[in-house]
């Protein structure tokens, strides 16, 4: 085993001589902002197990990065994150939170000033709606309780599977993993979880992903992707999965400094 001095040298030395020794970007991987179907050869179980274990020691209680403050505020955030950023719905939830953080008090709050609420967040009159109607069905339909069963989630207006994964995972401890653009990205690259589509991810991640990772897998995905995995500019100079990693279009140095810091 390296002494951990040496090790620290053997990575200052590698990160110095990043940039000059770093692959080309393809105009391909420049351009991409999703995938390579079926570019990266699947990761063998030791690489997964590996995988998590990093980043596991990097961030071990990964956290959502959507402001709530009970189970009902965290649907609501989730739903109106639909095809908005968190910091963007985080903007907007304080002032809606405080006027009504129940089932109850937003279907009194009413569509037209939870409308005026989100407005800063895309497709507000549609998710304003939702909010309500879903607010209103909670209240006749679970006693004003937010549903720990994902048939009765993705029952309510604006709740697909991805939402309810989130709900389930972040409020109710569900080892649940929900499919958003960054883990599909990520699942693709590194040869993680290949698939066509979101659910096929999702199921390929639900039988790959050990058992004890289960819990924390969609956060430490998603962050890995916001944070690092970029889909235009992946950041794999900084990458600590980077020697894992299956993707022909990451750029990182060949040599094996980086499995050495971690042994
Ligand atoms: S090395 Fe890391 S950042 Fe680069 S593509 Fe692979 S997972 Fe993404």
């Amino acid at each position: 085993m390296m002494a951990k001095k040496s090790v620290q040298k053997s990575l200052a030395k590698a990160r110095k001589g990043n940039a000059a020794k770093l692959k080309p970007v393809s105009k391909q991987a420049r351009t991409d902002t999703t995938v390579l179907h079926g570019a990266a050869k699947p990761l063998t179980k030791a690489q997964i197990e590996e995988m998590f274990r990093r980043f596991q020691a990097a961030n071990p209680e990964p956290k959502t990065e959507l402001a709530h403050n009970n189970p009902f505020t965290l649907l609501v955030a989730v739903v109106l994150s639909a095809q908005a950023t968190d910091a963007g719905v985080n903007k907007a939830t304080p002032p809606l939170f405080a006027a009504a953080d129940t089932p109850a008090k937003m279907a009194a709050l009413g569509e037209t000033q939870v409308r005026d609420l989100i407005k800063t967040i895309g497709l507000f009159r549609t998710k304003a709606k939702n909010v309500v109607e879903l607010s209103r069905r909670l209240v006749a339909d679970h006693g004003g309780q937010v549903p720990r069963s994902r048939e009765a989630l993705e029952a309510l207006p604006g709740v697909g599977r991805k939402t309810a994964n989130v709900v389930l995972n972040v409020a109710f401890g569900e080892p649940t993993i929900a499919v958003d653009t960054h883990i599909f990205r990520v699942g693709n690259r590194t040869g993680l979880a290949p698939g066509k589509n979101p659910f096929e991810v999702e199921q390929k991640l639900e039988q790959v992903v050990p058992a004890r990772y289960k819990l924390h897998a969609h956060h430490w995905l998603i962050l890995h992707g916001r944070y690092t995995c970029l889909a235009r500019k992946p950041l794999c100079d900084k990458c600590i999965i980077a020697d894992l990693c299956q993707w022909p279009g990451k750029t990182v140095l060949q040599e094996p400094v980086r499995e050495r810091a971690y042994e």
